[in-house]
């Protein structure tokens, strides 16, 4: 019988006090779904260390020896999660049938991983892990997420609320998603792009058990903007609409500046002083938003994104479907 290979790719930076307990939780959910026979004996769990500082891969390497169902990956620097969690995704693309990418700290839910696998099974090549509620979140990073969620969406940014990197993806979607090609790497934007069948499997949030967030609020910060701009051309449009506006108020401001004039309640030079600050600011702003719109275009042909993924393909004969539901091959 086949049964689908599972890796669990986990990006750890500085993760000592955590490593240990995670990496027994996780090997004890891989044997209990190799037991209930909804994966392979072959599944395991990739650690990939981010360049850490600390003992993390000492850790990570040992293990390796003495565990069967653990892996390791050593990146050479830190490249940060997103980068990390690629270079896992990737590694792993190459024998899983399916991944799941999960946080070192296990403040995700690793009931789900079993619900996730079950989705697979029918079919779902893309699951979605999405946090129920944020009560473990300070209120500070429960309302800046909101917040970022709304701007995304404003913006025509397809992304999953309130769903972090914790997701199961199919070998073909992530074939799919290794085809994106850019450097700014924002996973939760790009993967809802691949499209096939998905689905979202809700859990609770736990706290980090131990250490602490490798997120500070300016990483944090600069993951959104990294978000926005490697998705949307929205700020460029907000410069180009403020041309457009200035020049319709200099307009405005240039009726009333000749009306003063003509009323003799000006000092020589202030009309034509107003007409020009204001209708030069406006071209000015519209010229660099006209720019913006050519950048905006060239970023979007630097990045080569696959502009489409064949789901199914009845035209060349041989063409290999590799469906995600095991379920065929089993009885
Ligand atoms: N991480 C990483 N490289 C970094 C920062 C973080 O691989 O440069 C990993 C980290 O070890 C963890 C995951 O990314 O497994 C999420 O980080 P964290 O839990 O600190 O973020 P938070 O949950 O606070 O948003
Ligand atoms: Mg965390």
């Amino acid at each position: 019988m086949n049964y689908p290979v599972l890796t669990i790719v986990v990006p750890c930076y500085n993760e000592e006090e955590v490593f240990q307990e995670t990496s027994k939780q996780l090997t004890q959910v891989i044997k209990e779904l190799i037991d209930e026979h909804l994966i392979s004996k072959e599944s395991n769990i990739l650690f990939v260390d981010d360049g850490s500082r600390d003992r993390t891969w000492d850790l990570i390497e040992a293990e390796t020896n003495q565990n069967i169902y653990v892996k390791g990956l050593k990146l050479a620097r830190n490249v940060g999660h997103q980068n990390a969690l690629l270079a896992g995704l990737a590694t792993a693309s190459k024998q899983a049938d399916c991944v799941i990418s999960i946080d070192a700290d296990l403040q995700d839910d690793i009931r789900a991983i079993r619900t996730f696998v079950e989705k697979y099974w029918e079919g779902y090549d893309i699951v979605y892990g999405v946090r129920n509620k944020r009560d473990t979140d300070t209120f500070f990073k429960r309302t800046t997420a909101v917040a970022f969620y709304r701007l995304m969406n404003k913006m025509g940014i397809n992304l999953i609320f309130n769903h972090a990197d914790f997701r199961l993806m199919s070998k073909r979607a992530l074939e799919e998603l290794l085809k994106y090609k850019e450097v700014n790497l924002f996973l939760r934007g790009i993967v809802p792009l691949i499209g096939f069948p998905s689905t979202k499997v809700m859990y609770d949030r736990k706290e980090r058990f131990a250490g602490e967030s490798k997120y500070p609020l300016k990483k944090m910060l600069a993951f959104a903007f990294d978000g926005i701009t490697s998705f949307s051309v929205a700020p460029i449009r907000f410069v180009t609409l403020l041309g457009f506006l200035s020049i319709l108020l200099s307009i405005l401001i240039g009726g009333y500046a000749l009306i003063q004039e003509w009323r003799h309640h000006t000092v020589s030079g202030w009309t034509s002083l107003m007409l020009s600050i204001w209708l030069i600011g406006g071209l000015q702003l519209l010229g660099i938003g006209l720019i913006g719109e050519y950048i905006g275009k060239i970023f979007k042909e630097v990045k080569k994104r696959p502009r489409y993924a064949i789901e199914t393909d009845l035209y060349t004969k041989e063409a290999k479907q590799s469906s995600p539901a095991p379920k065929t091959s089993e009885n």
